[in-house]
């Protein structure tokens, strides 16, 4: 019997899946692991979600299925929060539509949008599911390097005319997990330029708009003009809200890739949970006065993480945004190895970056998960073992 299929074949292994599997087992010898490989911070979701769900829990018409128009309210929420935070209107119903988190959306679009033979442009370093939506829907992935020559964008320019014209999807994530780069305002107007030309979908990866630092903010795609003719957009409460578990998010965008994307999550699952939706729309409708104290600790973080990392020698530029520090690793360290050495001797988890995407070979990647005073210590175990390398295997 076989069981597997060309597609799943395909699919590379699934990073994070790999570190909290050894990451169990170290937990069971007793081992006192810092975890800062998956972005999972220890943060507690806002009281008024909490409050919200155990209130929607307990009314019985919640517990009947959402399907894909869900929870109205929601709806409402969201295009109250976009008009807020962007100075943006969408319609809820035609350029709204709520998902069990933004993986939900992000992997199966290229499902809805993709044929065989057409090419969805995919950064590397970057987000596994862009790849494995792509492969599932059996549609070719152009890998497209982030470089730091280019401040880590997606270079557009470089392609092909004959790539350009098979293209039928890009998907750009700033501010950018891994390399927790931001998108100048010129870029991304010079991005949808190219993708209205070429008729291209630009899906735009958007989960880490609220955790930006310095006085630094985060545009969403709908603001560039012309946007709304090409893209659809994905959001998510996970890392702005502390509520990666509850699995909720949406997508924002041009009525058509609303309805395609939709049309197949109709057959795939049944909406997210009515009482998870009335918890994020109360979320969202105090999204301004829950942000900035998680903002404040992420870049509490952010720096704590930094100063600790140069005293051991690594050096990384504070971001602007997100909850990563993408750390170069010394000439010639290749980053699985570094990590699962990192895990096994000395129980830190981080990400290599090489697990993104060959093109992330040479960083890992470390997650601002847990607070200043682990992070110091995470650094000194790093420090440790950077000693026993600068002494040879
Ligand atoms: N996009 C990026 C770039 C991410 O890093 C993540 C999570 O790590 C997601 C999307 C998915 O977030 P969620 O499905 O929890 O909304």
């Amino acid at each position: 019997m076989r069981f597997s299929n060309a597609r799943s074949e395909q699919l590379p292994a699934y990073a994070v899946q790999r570190i909290a599997t050894a990451k169990r087992r170290l937990l069971g010898e007793g081992r006192d692991v810092i975890d800062l490989g998956a972005g999972d911070a220890d943060l507690p979701p806002p009281s008024v979600a909490v409050s919200s769900l155990a209130t929607a829990a307990g009314d019985p018409r919640n517990s009947r299925y959402a399907f894909q128009t869900g929870l109205m309210a929601f709806r409402e929420s969201i295009v109250g929060y976009m008009r807020r935070r962007f100075a943006i209107t969408v319609d809820p119903v035609a350029e709204v539509l709520p998902l069990i988190g933004s993986k939900d959306g992000l992997a199966h679009l290229p499902l809805a949008l993709l044929d065989p033979g057409d090419l969805c442009i995919i950064p590397e370093p970057g987000y596994s599911p862009y790849l494995g939506g792509t492969i599932l829907a059996g549609a070719e992935p152009l890998i497209c390097p982030l470089r730091p020559e280019n401040e880590f964008l997606l270079d557009l320019e470089g392609l092909s005319a004959e790539q350009l014209r098979r293209a039928r999807l890009v998907i750009l994530n700033y501010p950018n997990n891994p390399t927790a780069a931001v998108a100048p305002w010129d870029y991304l107007v010079h991005v949808v330029e190219l993708c209205r030309r070429h008729e291209i979908v630009l899906a735009y990866d958007n989960p880490y708009c609220e955790i930006t630092f310095d006085g630094y903010r985060a545009p969403s795609i709908l603001e560039i003009p012309g946007a709304r003719e090409v893209a659809i957009e994905f959001h998510s409460l996970s890392k702005s809200f502390g509520m990666t578990g509850w699995r909720i998010g949406w997508a924002a965008g041009r009525p058509e890739l609303i309805s395609a994307l939709l049309k197949v999550k109709q057959f795939l699952d049944t909406g997210p949970f009515l009482a998870i939706q009335h918890a994020a729309a109360a979320t969202l409708d105090v999204a301004e006065t829950l942000l900035p104290s998680i903002r404040e600790t992420f870049r509490e973080r952010r720096d704590a993480g930094v100063a600790a990392l140069a005293r051991v020698g690594m050096s990384v530029v504070p971001p602007k945004a997100t909850m990563y520090l993408w750390v170069p690793l010394r000439d010639g360290l290749a980053s699985w190895t570094f990590a699962e050495r990192l895990l096994e001797e000395e129980y830190v988890a981080v990400l290599p970056g090489a697990s993104l995407g060959a093109g992330g070979e040479g960083y890992i990647r470390i997650a601002l998960t847990v607070n200043a005073a682990r992070l110091e210590e995470a650094a000194t175990r790093i420090g440790r073992l950077l000693d026993r390398q600068g002494r040879g295997p």
